[in-house]
């Protein structure tokens, strides 16, 4: 009888499965195919949600509203920064409409410890003015929805969809980038491309953690300049291990 191994590719038995995922320990010789690539996704997800579990965002947010505009300020910068500044912004500014009838100068002077402050605060007030015009003042849930608004990417529009709307999405920034290339899941560079390759391989209910938890490891493990593989969980499934 024909298992499902986990993203729908089809596998003969469990020992064939347990066989394929060995013959997926990715090696300099042999190239991966998309079903033993699948599989090797699947075993990396689960090392990671072994490790890290649930991930809350740590963004600080009471709403929907407040979530996309800590994700807009998150860019270049760290979350401990954004989260300095976000509960005076909120408090000024509680809703879309308040946002959008604020001054450019003012929403400056509340966040101007971030990096890129002027083109933020110019993109804040006009995403709360796009929010008041067309979409009555919500924050969208569909992908084009989103990043048709001001200062909005499609690695914004996944965490708030995954977020928010528990929406399966992958979101890329430069932690996933890196990992997901190095990991052998992709030779893409743009995240764009990344995102596409990461759903080819996983299971959507996969997508939002995988990509979150993936972050996470590589502000904690897999270091831009210097990984550290002698103590990395995912050692043993990584192509690019040292
Ligand atoms: S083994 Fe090394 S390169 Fe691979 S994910 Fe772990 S830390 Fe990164």
């Amino acid at each position: 009888m024909r298992a499902r191994a986990p993203f729908g590719f089809a596998v003969e038995t469990e020992s064939a499965r347990d066989d394929l995922l060995k013959s997926a320990q990715p090696t300099a010789r042999k190239r991966e195919t998309l079903a033993e690539k699948s599989i090797r996704a699947h075993a990396l997800a689960a090392r990671l949600a072994g490790l890290y579990g649930d991930v809350e965002c740590p963004l600080i947010h009471r709403n929907t509203f407040e979530l996309l505009i800590a994700v807009m300020l998150s860019a270049q910068c760290t979350d401990a920064a954004v989260n300095k500044v976000t509960p005076a912004l909120f408090a000024r500014y509680p809703d879309p409409a308040a946002l959008a009838n604020a001054s450019i100068s003012d929403i400056e002077s509340l966040i101007r410890t971030l990096g890129l402050f002027r083109a933020k605060a110019k993109s804040l007030k006009r995403c709360a003015e796009q929010l008041i015009q067309d979409f009555a003042g919500a924050v969208p849930s569909a992908m084009d929805d989103l990043t048709r608004l001001a200062g909005v990417g499609r690695k914004t529009a996944n965490v708030i969809r995954g977020h928010a709307f528990a929406i399966p999405g992958i979101a890329v920034d430069t932690h996933c980038r890196r990992l997901a290339r190095r990991l052998g899941l992709t030779r893409q560079q743009d995240p764009a491309k990344i995102e596409r390759d990461l759903a080819r391989i996983l299971a959507p209910p996969q997508w939002t953690g995988f990509s979150h938890r993936l972050i996470i490891h590589g502000r904690r493990v897999c270091y831009a300049r210097k990984p550290n593989c002698a103590a990395c969980t995912l050692s043993a499934l990584c192509p690019s291990k040292s």
